[in-house]
């Protein structure tokens, strides 16, 4: 069988999180099986999609490398083809037309609601109904589900589900403007673009039996269905904006890189042995839905940047060394001078978790702050003096620089931080710096040596 799945967001805001999850193990299944991963955008509902959500969900897509093989489709360039299909429900007698006003229902609603009933459409306009068709009235078309019996199927991560049809009352395929309703659109959409594996997110899956009905009133084979477990956040309520970033361009803009926020994502319900970094080759490789959980997934912000700071350790330089110079641009920090930004970064990637975070660490080897150098004790001075010598002297290797601080550190009888520290300060204008022989090394002979003895000078 050729697998061919697909990601099918509504534009109605951006890429979140629980979404990224949904395309990235649809993406993993066809890629996994050779397969092909189509992209549509759901945008029937006028009020709420939105051209930007539209470019976000395709620019984070990207960002994640979630390459898609057709599409992006739209529903909205598709309406021709649903009312051609709600049309041939109609002559087979799947569908038919309600002409049923906002009124009406209003009040239908209002007498089932007083009897104590769930609101649900009557039926009025049922094949076979004596009522007469009001003029002016654009109907809406109503499929016509079954009253009698069940439906189910089994789904490839839930196992078996089925609903009893009289829980389903007649839906609205297509609004009187001719947009068709989500579980319409849906199914024929699956249909053309010939999908074989249905994965989406749990809160479908009370709209499957629905769609299930739709596909056997046009006697097509059922794709399969796979729902995978809902997200919460660490403090276990779905997640939602509440928890912080939620949005996959929130997570790039904060300095994460695709890989890891991608295995982040992988980890999200699904899970390969005890493996927890792992590469998307590897992912693609091992994915299978039969390991997907039942229950649902725990996304922890806290895990996310552990992750991320395991890629940043193993990422390439140069990708490492571009990203950061953006930020430092930003910042309105020149690398041009100073240090190579891939000697910085190889030194600072360690400790960070994010891109800003290295470049704030790599910030000190370009710019200065002014140390005030009055307040340094007699013996703190004339140790640091010492120390400028010997640094004279040095051949300006990391050991020889390491062993001319520890040089002075034993002559003066300093203790290592009590001498560390102001020469950080002197020579960077902070305290907070990775260790003083590889600071020394990078920010160079020249510049180490003018900074010391500028602030040394008449000591
Ligand atoms: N457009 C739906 C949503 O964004 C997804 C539908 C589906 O995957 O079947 O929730």
């Amino acid at each position: 069988m050729n697998i061919r799945t697909r990601f099918a967001p509504s534009p109605t805001g951006f890429l979140h999180i629980g979404g990224a999850r949904t395309a990235l193990f649809s993406w993993a299944y066809a890629r996994r099986h050779g397969g092909k991963f189509i992209l549509r955008i759901e945008d029937t509902d006028l009020e709420r999609s939105t051209e930007t959500s539209v470019a976000a969900i395709l620019e984070s897509m990207q960002w994640l490398g979630l390459d898609w093989d057709e599409g992006p489709f739209f529903q909205m360039k598709r309406l021709a083809r649903y009312k051609e299909v709600a049309d041939q429900l109609i002559a087979a007698g799947h569908a038919y037309y309600d002409y049923m006003s906002r009124e009406e229902l209003e009040e239908l609603r209002k007498v089932q609601m007083q009897r104590g009933e769930k609101p649900r459409y009557d039926g009025r306009w049922r094949p076979g109904h004596k009522l007469k068709v009001p003029e002016g009235v654009k109907p809406v078309v109503r499929f016509l589900t079954p009253r009698d019996g069940e439906i189910g199927w089994h789904d490839l991560v839930k196992g078996p589900i089925s609903f009893p049809n009289k829980e389903l009352d007649d839906l609205v395929i297509l609004r009187a403007d001719g947009v068709p309703t989500y579980n319409f659109g849906v199914v024929v959409d699956d249909l053309d673009m010939e999908i074989t594996h249905v994965i989406r997110g749990d809160d479908h899956v009370n709209n499957t039996p629905r769609q299930i009905h739709i596909f056997n009133a046009m006697a097509k084979p059922l794709p399969a269905f796979a729902h995978l477990p809902m997200i919460l956040g660490a403090d276990g309520e779905r997640l939602s904006k509440r928890h912080g970033a939620v949005s996959v361009t929130q997570y790039r803009d904060e300095g994460y890189l695709p890989e890891a926020l991608l295995n982040a994502l992988a980890r999200l319900g699904w899970s390969h042995g005890n493996d927890e970094v792992f590469s998307m080759k590897q992912m693609v490789g091992w994915f299978d839905l039969g390991h997907v959980s039942h229950s649902a997934a725990q996304f922890d912000p806290e895990k996310a940047l552990w992750m991320n700071q395991q890629y940043i350790k193993n990422a390439d330089l140069n990708v490492l060394s571009n990203l950061t110079k953006e930020i430092l641009q930003k910042m309105n920090v020149n690398t041009d001078a100073g240090p190579k930004l891939d000697q910085v970064i190889f030194l600072v990637k360690d400790r960070a978790h994010t891109i800003p975070q290295i470049a704030e660490a790599a910030k000190i080897f370009y710019t200065y702050d002014e140390p005030d150098a009055s307040k340094l004790t007699a013996p703190v001075r004339s140790a640091l003096v010492l120390l400028l010598e010997k640094l004279r002297a040095s051949n300006w290797d990391r050991k020889s620089l390491g062993a001319a601080v520890s040089e002075v550190v034993k002559a003066s009888g300093l203790k290592m931080p009590e001498l560390a520290m102001p020469a950080r300060l002197l020579v960077t204008g902070r305290t907070q710096t990775p260790s003083l022989d590889a600071v020394l090394e990078l920010i160079g002979r020249e510049t180490v040596l003018a900074r010391l003895s500028r602030h040394l000078k008449g000591g």
